[in-house]
């Protein structure tokens, strides 16, 4: 299993922290997770093409982790002489189908042309693409929003998308070899819908994963030693993610 890490960021602009995006390659698929604002570009950078991708998975609605579905779906309809005419499949968490309808409503040239749109709606649930086994559960940052866990030839990861402390990550990320977890603060700074570094940590520790790569962090978590403070209760391996990087489980 393949992972390339597109964008590690929010919407806030930061240099090497794009918003939200990564592709894993297992299995023979190519598998997006989120696509925020500028991911097809860095898609491209990562030497894969737009219309190599066997499936979208959504984790929640935000525009920093759906923006460039726009893009996509434009090019889909628009790519001159090359317009998709196979079935797209989008697994979502749960409001996909009024999320299209809405944005069919908007940019009217988004609606499929040549090809089926099939939705996938997911909360605490578990398939199989291929050889790959895919379990979801709920991350509570918003009512719907999910995490995903992916299983194959004997290695696990899990994406938490966004994540708030209350949520089940913990128990999704159960034994797995990596966790790309979002932190989007430091220490002490508490909200209810994202986690922090200390957060993180216990869920690491909690889940007992055997390593950690961390995403999805603010400027102000960006300005301390964020992995100091995530090895205050974990003791597997932990690094900060930047757009581009390139992680394989085998
Ligand atoms: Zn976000
Ligand atoms: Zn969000």
């Amino acid at each position: 299993m393949d992972i390339f890490l597109l964008g590690t960021g929010t919407a806030i602009p930061i240099k090497q922290h794009s918003p939200a995006g990564l592709v894993v390659i297992a299995d023979r698929m190519r598998l997006l997770f989120d696509i925020g604002p500028g991911t097809l570009g860095r898609l491209e950078q990562a030497g894969i093409s737009y219309d190599q991708i066997d499936r979208l998975f959504l984790t929640h609605f935000h525009p920093d982790h759906t923006l460039d579905l726009a893009t996509l779906l434009l090019v889909f309809n628009h790519a001159p002489g090359a317009s998709r005419t196979r079935p797209f499949t989008i697994t979502s968490c749960f409001g996909i189908e009024d999320f299209l309808q809405r944005m069919y409503q908007l940019y009217p040239d988004l609606s499929p042309m040549e090809y089926e749109m099939r939705v996938h709606q997911v909360r605490q649930d578990e398939f199989s693409i291929g050889k790959i086994k895919i379990l979801s559960a709920p991350t509570g940052h918003t009512p719907d929003s999910v995490a995903y866990r992916l299983e194959v030839a004997g290695h696990s990861m899990v994406y938490s998308g966004d994540a708030a402390p209350h949520g089940e990550l913990a128990q999704l990320a159960e034994g797995a070899d990596l966790l790309i977890c979002e932190c989007s603060f430091p220490s002490g700074w508490e909200t209810e819908d994202h986690l922090n570094a200390d957060s993180v940590s216990r869920i690491a520790s909690q889940a007992g994963v055997k390593s950690l790569v961390i995403t999805h962090c603010y400027p102000p978590a960006l300005a301390v030693d964020l992995i100091g403070q995530i090895r205050g209760h974990y003791s597997g391996e932990v690094q900060l993610a930047i757009d581009g990087l390139h992680l394989s489980l085998s």
